[in-house]
C-alpha cells in the first residue's frame, strides 16, 4: 500500500470518528398497555452523561406495522429506540409522530429515516415551519453544545405532514387520534390518543416529577388543556418526561401550573414585583421542591407568569 493512500484512509477515520456521536445505551422499557410500550429517558436536562437523551419515546405495535412518538433528541437516541423496537417485534416501522418544536423529542427521527426510508413523519405545522425556518439547527448545535459533542452527526429530519386537532388515523388495525390546543406548551404542540389502549401521550403539555419549561408556552393554555385531559380521565398518561400514570399525574403537574400562575396573578394585582412575590410562591410550591428543574425554573417562571398576567390584565 503506498503512503500516500494509507494517510488519507487514516484522515478519513479521524475525520469520520470526529463526526460521529456516542451511542446512547439501551434504557428500559415499559409495557404501558396492549399495545403501547414506552422506553423511559432520564430527567435530567441533556448533558454528556445522558448524551441528550431525556424523553420518553413511544412504540406502539399494531398488527402489521409499528408506529413511533418521539424518538428522542439525536440520530443516537434514535438508534436505541429502534433496537428497543427490534427486541419486541420485526414489525416494521410506518409512521413517526413528534410532539412538539424541542429538540430533546424529535432530533432522533434521522435513525428511523436511516432505517425504514418509506416511514412517514407527522407533526403540528407550526412545527414544522419553525424547524424549518431556524430552530432544527439552533436545536441541534444546542444538544451537541450540552452534551460536549456527543449528539454530533445529527441532521434534522423534519415531518413532512401537517397535523390538524381530530384527525384520526387507522394504523395496523389500532385508532391514533390527533389533539391539539393553542398556546399550551409550545404553539406547537400535538397530543396523542391510543383509543383501543386508552393511552394519551402528552408531550411536554404535561410532565411529572420534571419541571419543564414555559419559555415558548402559556400558562394559561396549559391549565385550559390540562383541564380536558383530567376530564377525559384516560385510563393511561404518557408525559413528556417522568413516569407515566393515571389522570393523578396531570392533577399533580396541573397543581403546579395552578398554583404558581394563581399565585403570581394575585401579587401581581397588589402590586408586587416578581422578585418580590418569589419567596411566598415558592414556599407554595413546597410538593415540588425535589422535582429536577426546579430551582433552575422556578424564577423563571414566576417572570413569566407575571407577564402573562399583565398581558391577561388588559385583555
Ligand atoms: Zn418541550
Amino acid at each position: 500500500m503506498n503512503k500516500n493512500f494509507l494517510l488519507i484512509l487514516v484522515l478519513v477515520f479521524v475525520s469520520f470518528n470526529a463526526m460521529a456521536g456516542t451511542p446512547v445505551p439501551d434504557f428500559r422499557v415499559q409495557q404501558v398497555a396492549d399495545h403501547t410500550y414506552v422506553v423511559f429517558g432520564p430527567t435530567q436536562t441533556p448533558n454528556a452523561e445522558n448524551l441528550g437523551f431525556m424523553n420518553n419515546p413511544g412504540i406502539i405495535i399494531g398488527s402489521d406495522s409499528v408506529v413511533i412518538i418521539d424518538p428522542g433528541s439525536s440520530l443516537e437516541s434514535g438508534r436505541m429506540v429502534l433496537r428497543q423496537v427490534k427486541k419486541l417485534t420485526d414489525k416494521p416501522v410506518t409512521h413517526v409522530f413528534n410532539s412538539h418544536i424541542h429538540g430533546d423529542h424529535w432530533l432522533g427521527n434521522q435513525a428511523i429515516r436511516e432505517a425504514y426510508p418509506k416511514a412517514k413523519f407527522y407533526a403540528h405545522p407550526e412545527m414544522i415551519r419553525k424547524a424549518k425556518e431556524s430552530e432544527a439547527d439552533s436545536w441541534i448545535k444546542l444538544m451537541s453544545k450540552l452534551t460536549e459533542g456527543a449528539t454530533e452527526g445529527t441532521r434534522a429530519v423534519i415531518p413532512e405532514n401537517s397535523l390538524a386537532d381530530g384527525d384520526t388515523f387507522k394504523i395496523g388495525g389500532l385508532t391514533l387520534r390527533i389533539h391539539i390546543m393553542p398556546a399550551t406548551h409550545s404553539y406547537t404542540d400535538a397530543m396523542f390518543e391510543i383509543v383501543e389502549d386508552s393511552v394519551m401521550f402528552t408531550g411536554d403539555n404535561v410532565t411529572y416529577k420534571r419541571i419543564p419549561r414555559f419559555n415558548d408556552g402559556t400558562f394559561r393554555g396549559t391549565l385550559a388543556m390540562t383541564e380536558k385531559l383530567i376530564s377525559a380521565n384516560f385510563k393511561h398518561y404518557v408525559p413528556g418526561h417522568g413516569p407515566t400514570g393515571d389522570k393523578k399525574i396531570v392533577e399533580s403537574f396541573r397543581k403546579y401550573v395552578a398554583t404558581l400562575y394563581g399565585k403570581a396573578t394575585v401579587y401581581y394585582e397588589e402590586g408586587l414585583s416578581d422578585f418580590e412575590m418569589k419567596d411566598k410562591i415558592v414556599a407554595a410550591l413546597a410538593d415540588y421542591q425535589q422535582w429536577p428543574g426546579f430551582n433552575e425554573n422556578v424564577g423563571k417562571h414566576i417572570s413569566l407568569a407575571v407577564l402573562e398576567a399583565e398581558k391577561a390584565s388588559f385583555e
